[in-house]
């Protein structure tokens, strides 16, 4: 019997899917981009040959065209056992994964409110998939469920209370999925078991965030009511004064603009007024352009702070991890992040540093250093697959 999971990923002009084997093996993926834009295209990871897609492209019609290149290339012959969706908004509804029925659509739905970019393609790819495989269950997995474990003290922001009771004002936090996955792994390569397993987790990718993780839950997050909160991204500034809104506003500045500022033209791409893409950065900052020596500087610096601010959360820390893109292969970034805690007694190694952190798994402090500091790659459709599989045989 076939016992292949789909997981379905859709951004906001996005769409990937990976296919699974029973055995956690990947054995294909795809994506479509530029969706609803004249320009859609798609294509089969590691193939050649682009996938043709008509002018304004939707979601659903991606992943049709996507599905039907996977079983013309005999990599699906039928539906599979089950499908996980990634979801990015769960607000304070879902804790963990479910198996979707109309009642979670609906929830999803509310939600789109706090996340009006992705939860309402994150519905439309659920659409699709119940109208193309109306049998096979479907799961929601959320990139905020995991943060549902903070404490109030961690999760409420010094506005009215009336602001949270009204309108659901908090910190939710992002990235859970691969956090997460942090943990487990973090705890599998130190002999642990997750639930005694105490790190601070820096996903750093175009997006970036760091969670504190106590005995396996998360109990700190940078993120907060939204993506935009917290560290120094690619696009995105992380935290600034709110006070910006109105001094703005006296230069003349309508609010959406600032809006679109913060979100778009600030981080690294903002302050080197060159690129948001960190390896482009390094090199520009090595050829002596000093916009993207700062912006590196500002990034790791803010990083620091927060890695120190994570701490507050903690009676033990067993490692500090780095993960996404720039976490996995930076070593400049890791390195200059962890030259201002030396306070705390993290010391990174240079060798191992160079060694074991080009997306490959790796310790890489000095012996002497006060804790493990680990390289891991993420693996969030993984743990969506995991997901899937575990909630559509328990259905
Ligand atoms: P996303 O959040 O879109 O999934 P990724 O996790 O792939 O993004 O991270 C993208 C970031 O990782 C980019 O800033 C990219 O420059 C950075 N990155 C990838 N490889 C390297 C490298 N070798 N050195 C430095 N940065 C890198």
């Amino acid at each position: 019997m076939n016992q292949s999971i789909l997981v379905v990923n859709c951004g906001s002009s996005s769409l990937k899917l990976a296919l699974f084997d029973e055995n956690e093996k990947k054995i294909a993926s795809a994506m479509a981009e530029r969706l609803n834009q004249a320009d859609s295209f798609a294509h089969i990871d590691g193939d050649n040959q682009p996938i043709a897609l008509p002018t304004n492209t939707n979601h659903k019609q991606a992943l049709q065209a996507l599905v039907s290149a996977f079983k013309e290339g005999r990599l699906m012959s039928e539906a599979p056992s089950s499908i996980g969706h990634r979801v990015v908004h769960g607000g304070e509804t879902f804790r963990e994964a479910v198996l979707i029925d109309d009642s979670v659509v609906a929830a999803i739905s509310n939600c789109a409110g706090l996340a009006p970019l992705h939860n309402p393609v994150n519905l439309a790819g659920i659409e699709a998939t119940r109208e193309q495989f109306p049998d096979t269950p479907q799961i929601a997995v959320f990139d905020t469920a995991y943060h549902q474990t903070l404490a109030p003290r961690a999760f409420l922001y010094a506005l009215p209370e009336a602001y949270y009771r009204d309108w659901a004002v908090r910190r939710y936090g992002f990235h859970g999925i691969s956090h997460f996955f942090m943990v487990n792994e973090a705890a599998r390569r130190l002999g642990k078991t997750p639930e005694t397993t105490s790190i601070i987790s820096a996903h750093l990718g175009n997006g970036c965030s760091i969670t504190a993780i106590k005995d396996g839950l998360s109990v700190d997050t940078s993120m907060g009511l939204t993506p935009l909160e917290g560290l120094v991204m690619g696009t995105r500034s992380g935290d600034i004064d709110p006070g910006l809104f109105e001094y703005l506003r006296t230069r003349g500045v309508a609010l959406e603009d600032v809006h679109k500022v913060l979100n778009h033209e600030s981080g690294l791409l903002g302050i080197s007024g060159q690129t948001n893409d960190m390896r482009t950065l390094c090199e520009l900052a090595n050829n002596g352009h000093e916009p993207s020596a700062l912006a590196i500087e500002i990034f790791c610096f803010r990083l620091a702070k927060y890695v120190g601010a994570m701490m507050a959360s903690l009676s033990h820390l067993d490692a500090l991890v780095f993960t996404g893109g720039i976490g996995e292969n930076s070593l400049q970034v890791r390195e200059k992040t962890l030259s201002h805690l030396k306070l705390l007694g993290f010391n990174l190694d240079a060798n191992n540093n160079d060694c074991h952190g080009r997306r490959t798994e790796g310790r890489i402090e000095h012996s002497n250093s006060r804790f493990p500091v680990l390289v891991i790659p993420t693996n969030e459709e993984l743990v969506i697959a995991r997901e899937a599989k575990r909630l559509a045989q328990a259905s």
